[in-house]
């Protein structure tokens, strides 16, 4: 066992710096141009669109970190063999780090659509050379010293919004607290009014940013038009929507997914998914989203996220069948077909403040993050399903105590036995049936300070200290972006697709997962009739691809 450790960390390294041979290199020399620089010279800079790919031919390159608050930290140096990018570079995203030449230089620049290019045509050596860029950006996000800085107390719910939208997005960051670095406070105190500061790569400063202004400055989205007519727009980057696009990429379509919050949707949020094909002992819905965020991209699907589809225009779909989606920001994106892959939003039970602590105590989720919140406290659980089952588990290995809050008399009905199991095992679950959460306490700006809750057969109320709630009471289908534009739906508003979808087609009747409106697919939770699970979510996305197809070369599929 002692000499385990060591041989793991080896390899990790080895696996996130290897040294190309020359026949690796003589491969990758078709997509590249050889570029020279002077010792000093800078090759990139943390926060400005990275050019792609380093071969390092002769000479080094020294990797540095800067955090936007002037420290200067290195990370390594890099000689013949080496190669410089990290999972950005794939996507022509901004640099994470900067890369100075130490002496003279010579290396071999890969840009990034020649990157892509090269990952698919040379499968094993693009195999390593993906696994080294996804190694890096975890490192980097371990590390929590580049990327983004956040300055403000730990504990403020500003804080914590950012640092949520930052984890799910896989983008490093760290937090600087205010209440014990002299110079963060010292900072602070010169923005007057700012009770949170963001400082991007760039070393452009925020004040109280959101996390559209906080995504725009990081380069995670453009503000530019995309005038190009795609095949294929994925409004959503859950598993329906990743799937969709990695299929649809692979087989050579231009693709383009947009989602208004992260990659990953519902499963993003699942610590823990047990019944997906293929990983016995579970995987976590984000680290399943991030590899599948990165597979599309290296297939050439665009990813646009943050980036909020307000509606959709199918005006001139009958004349030219072409289709929009309009942004919320007012920018039109053109395509010969849209999948709608949104899934659904949490419902909100009907109880007095709740918007006042969202994400300031009440969460939908339980991450790593929320379940580090909760450290040592007593939290409340509201929810009876599979999905409140498996975020209570998880969350009594982090507090003291979690109260499991159900309307009914048990939890036979809506949740699988094995994790009723599970919950009766653990000493620090309560469960408590019959009850419901009736009252909320605390001020927005510290955040919840408490719940009421309230036995439905004796009306008797029990208030419990929680400062983090958890709220798993199901989901309704995200689709009032579609209104207006004819996409027929069930009672319940999720989208009908196939036979029941028909009634929109004089002419055909439309494919499986077509909507009411040719060119139209829906897939995953969103769509009427499916299973609401990942496994189900990721099968129809790949399915759509092969109907997408059968739609742009203009064959019919019946239902
Ligand atoms: C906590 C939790 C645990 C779960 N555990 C499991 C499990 O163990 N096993 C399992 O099989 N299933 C599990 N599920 C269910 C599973 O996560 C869902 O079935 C799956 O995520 C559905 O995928 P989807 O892509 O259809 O939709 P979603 O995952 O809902 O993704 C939809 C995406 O669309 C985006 N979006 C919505 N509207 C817009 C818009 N107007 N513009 C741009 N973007 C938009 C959203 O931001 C979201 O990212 C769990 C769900 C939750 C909440």
């Amino acid at each position: 066992m002692a000499t385990e450790a060591p041989i793991e960390v080896e390899t990790r390294t080895h696996q996130m710096f290897p040294v190309l041979s020359d026949a690796d290199i003589a491969r990758i020399t078709r997509f590249g141009s050889i570029r020279q620089y002077p010792a000093g010279a800078c090759l990139f800079r943390a926060g400005e669109t990275g050019p792609g790919m380093y071969v390092v031919l002769k000479g080094v390159v020294a990797i540095t970190q800067r955090d936007g608050l002037g420290h200067v930290t290195p990370i390594t140096e890099q000689g013949p063999g080496h190669f410089l990018a990290e999972v950005g570079q794939l996507s022509g995203r901004p640099a994470l780090v900067d890369g100075h030449a130490l002496g003279d230089v010579e290396t071999l620049l890969v840009p990034p659509d020649q990157l892509r290019a090269l990952i698919i045509a040379e499968a094993d050596l693009g195999e390593r050379l993906v696994r080294a860029l996804i190694l890096r950006r975890v490192a980097l996000i371990e590390a929590g010293a580049s990327g983004a800085v956040l300055i403000g107390p730990p504990d403020s719910p500003d804080v914590r919004r950012l640092e949520n939208f930052l984890g799910r997005n896989g983008y490093p960051y760290h937090v600087v607290d205010a209440t014990r670095d002299a110079d963060a406070a010292a900072l602070l105190e010169q923005y007057g009014e700012a009770q949170l500061l963001a400082v991007c790569p760039d070393g452009a400063v925020l004040m109280n940013p959101t996390e559209d202004a906080l995504a725009r400055c990081l380069g995670m989205i453009d503000s530019e038009e995309h005038a190009e007519l795609f095949d294929v727009i994925v409004v959503g980057a859950g598993p329906a929507g990743l799937a969709t696009a990695v299929y649809a990429a692979s087989e050579g379509l231009r693709v383009i997914v947009l989602d208004c919050r992260s990659y990953g949707g519902q499963a993003g949020a699942s610590a823990r998914i047990e019944n997906y094909l293929g990983f016995p002992t579970g995987i976590s819905g984000g680290a399943l989203a991030g590899r599948a965020y990165v597979q599309a991209q290296k297939f050439g699907a665009q990813m646009m996220i943050p980036a909020e589809v307000a509606s959709m225009d199918c005006s001139q779909s009958q004349a030219t069948g072409e289709l929009a989606v309009i942004l919320r920001d007012g920018r039109k994106l053109r395509s010969r077909t849209v999948v709608i892959a949104s899934g659904a939003r949490y419902r909100r039970p009907a109880v007095p403040r709740l918007a006042d602590f969202e994400g300031r105590g009440v969460w939908y989720w339980a991450s790593a993050l929320e379940a580090r919140m909760c450290t040592q406290q007593e939290v409340a659980l509201v929810g009876g399903g599979n999905s409140a089952g498996q975020a209570a588990v998880f969350l009594s290995q982090h507090a003291a105590k979690v109260n499991v809050l159900v309307r009914g008399p048990s939890l036979a009905a809506s949740m699988s036995r094995y994790l009723i199991d599970r919950l009766e095992a653990a000493p620090n679950i309560e469960l408590h049936p019959h009850t419901e959460l009736c009252g909320l306490h605390g001020e927005p700006a510290t955040g919840l300070a408490g719940a009421t809750w309230r036995d439905n057969r004796t009306g008797a109320e029990h208030d419990c200290p929680a400062r983090n709630l958890f709220l798993f009471v199901g989901a309704e289908p995200e689709t009032t972006w579609l209104e207006g534009c004819g996409v027929a739906v069930d009672r319940h508003g999720f989208v009908l697709t196939g036979q029941p979808a028909s009634g929109g087609f004089p002419a055909r009747p439309a494919a499986p997962l077509e909507s009411s409106v040719p060119g139209v697919f829906a897939v995953g939770d969103v769509r009427s009739g499916s299973v609401k699970r990942v496994g189900g979510a990721i099968g129809e996305g790949a399915a759509a691809v092969a109907l997408i197809h059968q739609h742009l070369s203009g064959a019919v599929t019946t239902a």
